[in-house]
């Protein structure tokens, strides 16, 4: 009995450290194909963030175990879709992974093996690259477009096809792409930047955070060196006063009821009531800067932003209006006399309740949240959770979806 005992604890730590031993020696056999030289440069790292990019030279790289799982479901993902396509009868796979050279200038070349696939549709050639993901966006992401036009231009192909795969929802989207010279010209200011940086043994700026892609920073290694979430104009561990916009510093009572009726709607209607198209329709009004004349100052949360700018707290402005709107949205405030040495705007695509969690929590890891502000009871209480003081100065309706 006890020897079984033994065997099954045995057999549960032994079976751990097989598969994480086989992922890093997995992670180490494909690494060893990427060459790590000054002026040779693999071709999806020019659609990544720089920074990173940097970081992985001058550095190296040491998988973390989050990153070694999303190497492995990555590679599981493009066998799936490679063996899926091939059962289809419709498409056949070609070749699962190409290697590539490209040459940018004398001292910079593009290459490496790529795991991409090319497959043969109604008789043309195409290389398709998997994304798997948990939302699949309306529009390709600029960086994966870089990254497939380097394929194409690296491998000579002319038309590609970025397949987004819904690995919860089981969604599919697939984007055809044409090879474009002028994204040539893109991939090679961005090698060349790259290999200027390297060269000067400085890093480049913190683009994935700048371009609003926070998620590439939750899981990038380089996190703890990189620090993506220190805002310049404040030091790290100061404490800081964070304030929801619209509701709290401004009444938009007005500007709501005009998205209403410019939505063809009755501007008594709860925002929080109306779904799809219509909803869409309304939430292009109500951030429309034009409809920003619409505000008035809410006066009292004003001063009180003023009574904490006094005690020596920083303040840090997050709303959910458009990230494009922030030089209207700046415009906005200054006008009001709102005080803030930060004003973080929501990218497009984001949900905004989570939107507005993971800036806090990421905040929260670098600043001392002193108190947060914010109008929406949903919100607030979700906030509450994560163990920052909340104050809500008026209940607003959501305009969450
Ligand atoms: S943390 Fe973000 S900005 Fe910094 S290197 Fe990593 S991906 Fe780039």
């Amino acid at each position: 009995m006890m020897e079984e005992w033994v065997w099954m604890k045995k057999a549960e730590e032994r079976i751990v450290e097989a598969l994480k031993q086989g992922l890093k020696n997995m992670w180490e056999e494909e690494q060893a194909q990427h060459l790590r030289e000054e002026g040779v440069y693999y071709p999806s790292a020019i659609g990544a963030c720089l920074r990173k990019q940097y970081y992985i030279y001058t550095i190296g790289e040491k998988p973390s175990p989050e990153k070694l799982a999303i190497f492995a479901t990555g590679k599981g993902v493009h066998k799936a879709v490679a063996e899926a396509l091939n059962a289809s009868g419709i498409v056949k796979v070609e070749q699962e992974e190409v290697g590539t050279s490209l040459k940018i200038s004398e001292n910079i070349t593009l290459k490496g093996r790529i795991d991409i696939l090319v497959v043969e549709i109604d008789g043309s050639k195409s290389i398709v690259e998997v994304k798997s993901t948990s939302k699949i966006p309306e529009n390709p992401h600029e960086n994966h477009l870089l990254q497939i036009q380097a394929y194409l231009h690296a491998t000579g192909y002319e038309r590609g096809i970025l397949l987004y795969w819904d690995k919860r929802k089981g969604k599919v989207k697939a984007f055809a792409v044409k090879r474009e010279k002028e994204y040539l010209h893109k991939i090679a200011e961005r090698a060349i930047l790259l290999h200027e940086h390297l060269k000067r043994k400085v890093p480049p700026l913190k683009e994935a955070i700048i371009e609003g892609r926070q998620w590439e920073c939750d899981t990038c290694e380089y996190r703890s060196i990189c620090e993506p979430f220190i805002i310049d104009t404040i030091p790290k561990n100061e404490s800081i006063v964070v304030a929801s916009l619209d509701g709290v510093l401004v009444d938009d009572t007005e500007r709501k009821k005009l998205a209403l009726f410019l939505t063809g709607l009755s501007p008594e209607i709860d925002p929080s009531l109306i779904k799809g198209q219509l909803k869409q329709a309304f939430l292009k009004s109500y951030f429309d800067p034009a409809n920003y004349v619409k505000d008035s100052p809410k006066t009292d949360s004003i001063d009180e932003l003023w009574r904490y700018r006094k005690l020596g707290k920083y303040i840090v402005i997050i709303s959910e209006r458009p990230e494009e709107y922030y030089k209207q949205t700046k415009e906005e405030l200054e006008k009001m006399g709102v005080p803030f040495d930060a004003l973080i705007l929501r990218p497009e695509n984001q949900p905004i309740i989570k939107w507005k969690r993971d800036v806090l929590k990421r905040l929260k890891e670098n600043y001392d949240i002193y108190i947060y502000l914010e109008s929406d009871r949903r919100i607030a209480e979700m906030i509450q959770k994560m163990g920052i003081l909340v104050m809500v100065p008026q209940t607003r309706v959501s305009t969450e979806e």
